[in-house]
């Protein structure tokens, strides 16, 4: 069974969702299947593929993609044109919930799978109402398909309806979407999620992340561009630029945490960029240690990067165990503390007796990383360093990850000499804002650091009320 590292273990905070759509000279669904695979780790809990074959048709069910699919259903989705969807949902998962969602309206059935979170879709949803449309799904791409639909029927343009529909969505949003056998993908106006173009011997492809490319053989064409639709078919795509902002806002924790390291995204090695960190990490904060150990496996470019950066070995100090199945939030403190133990174990023969750095890529509540600390002590470390490349996260994502509170934020309500005493560390270093923005080689106004400055690069109502950060602040 496929599982991604960083939700095997850590499980802290969630991606939502991974997109895929392909047009080919042969049946699409098999490429989609293992699209979403390589996708898995942007959503576990349900997975969906639509095709269309005279009409859509589709199937989807709770769980990952290669317990949901066999054989036989993706045999049965015969169409060559077709987009599919892992899914990760804040709320409880009903099958129902799967996407890609399908839509039925009077200028035709569409199908949708977004990675993202539209922040005026309830406003949009009372104003659809109002028109007359019954929302049986209740969710954010229903609201797009019948703007959509509306649109459509008053233009008789689809490229037209497109732009106006997505004049009126605001938030974060990477859609595959599928309409009478015609396949886009397109990528909102800041480029905050991630979406990429490929070619393949039997078509093209437009996927979240270029993994799930090199798994079907594809090779990359490039980024969908920030606020650009992307219309693909077997023998090429045609792109339409809807809108042109003068900056972008690409969210840096791709970087950092959620996209898998072998991925390319905006032209950025996610490998390579967390290498950068972690060198920057141990420039900002030098140490004198014996080794430097990754905390498996989401620090390990990281701690890669610190040990090029201050000439400390790298070693194997924590070793996971990758059969161990997905564990779901155990009620108490006992059980939570065995489920790590069973993941990840320190191989004392390297800890004992050195001074240790530990490498990650973030700390959320610090339980996890409370625990490993506590592990490598008993493992008779002679000292614990704890270095992270994510500055502290203080402020909740409104666009599309799960972290939606300030509680629960470690970093909200303690300075760092507080963190490193609850972790029992005996330093404590995060990179800066600024040493990530020179490892990540994008300007500070291309990113979305929200989570990390409380600046947002779109006006979010809540966060606006309470705390005045946004867009003004940004520009
Ligand atoms: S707030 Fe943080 S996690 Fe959310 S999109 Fe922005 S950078 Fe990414």
């Amino acid at each position: 069974m496929y599982e991604h590292s960083n939700t095997a273990f850590k499980h802290e905070i969630k991606e939502q969702c991974g997109v895929a759509a392909i047009a080919s000279k042969s049946k699409a669904s098999s490429y989609i299947y293992y699209c979403l695979r390589a996708l898995q780790h942007r959503g576990q809990e349900a997975v969906g593929i639509a095709v269309f074959n005279k009409k859509i048709e589709s199937y989807k069910g709770i769980g990952l993609a290669a317990n949901v699919f066999d054989d036989k259903k993706i045999k049965s989705l015969k169409g060559k044109t077709g987009i599919g969807h892992t899914y990760y949902s804040i709320k409880l998962s009903k099958p129902e919930n799967a996407q890609p969602t399908i839509i039925k309206t009077e200028v035709g059935e569409i199908a949708l799978a977004h990675n993202g979170i539209l922040v005026n879709a309830e406003k949009l949803r009372k104003q659809l109402k109002k028109k007359g449309h019954d929302f049986t799904l209740g969710c954010e791409e229903e609201v797009v398909g019948y703007l959509l639909a509306d649109h459509l029927r008053s233009s008789g343009d689809l490229i037209k309806a497109i732009k106006s529909t997505l004049s009126e969505i605001q938030g974060s949003y990477s859609f595959t979407m599928m309409l009478n056998g015609r396949v886009f993908g397109i990528r909102d106006p800041l480029g905050i999620k991630p979406l990429c173009l490929g070619k393949f011997k039997d078509g093209h492809v437009i996927v979240s992340e270029s993994v799930a490319l090199d798994v079907i053989d594809a090779n990359m064409i490039r980024d969908v561009y920030p606020g650009e639709l992307v219309e693909i078919n077997q023998d090429g795509f045609e792109s339409h630029q809807l809108f042109n902002k003068k900056h972008r806002a690409h969210c840096f924790f791709e970087y950092t945490y959620f996209a898998r390291a072998d991925s390319e995204i905006d032209g950025r090695s996610v490998y390579e960029t967390r290498k950068r960190i972690g060198w920057r990490l141990a420039k900002e904060h030098p140490v004198s240690a014996d080794i430097v150990i990754p905390v498996p496996d989401s620090g390990r470019a990281h701690a890669f990067g610190f040990s090029l950066g201050s000439g400390i070995p790298l070693a194997e100090g924590l070793m996971k165990n990758r059969y161990v199945a997905r564990t779901f939030i155990m009620p108490t403190q006992k059980l939570r503390d065995l489920t790590v133990r069973e993941k990840v174990n320190p191989i004392k023969s390297e800890v004992e007796g050195k001074r240790v750095v530990l490498v990650d890529d973030s700390i959320v509540r610090g339980t996890t990383m409370k625990r490993i600390v506590n592990m490598v002590r008993n493992a008779n470390a002679r000292e614990v360093h704890v270095r992270i490349g994510t500055p502290p996260l203080i402020s909740p994502c409104y666009l599309g990850i799960d972290m939606t509170t300030r509680d629960q934020f470690i970093a909200h309500k303690n300075t760092i000499e507080e963190i490193r005493k609850n972790l029992d560390a005996d330093s404590l270093g995060y990179i800066s804002v600024c040493g990530l923005l020179e490892a990540l080689l994008f300007s500070k106004s291309d990113l979305c650091l929200g989570c990390v400055t409380e600046k947002y690069p779109i006006d979010i109502p809540p966060e606006k009320h309470r705390f005045q950060h946004t867009i003004q602040d940004y520009e």
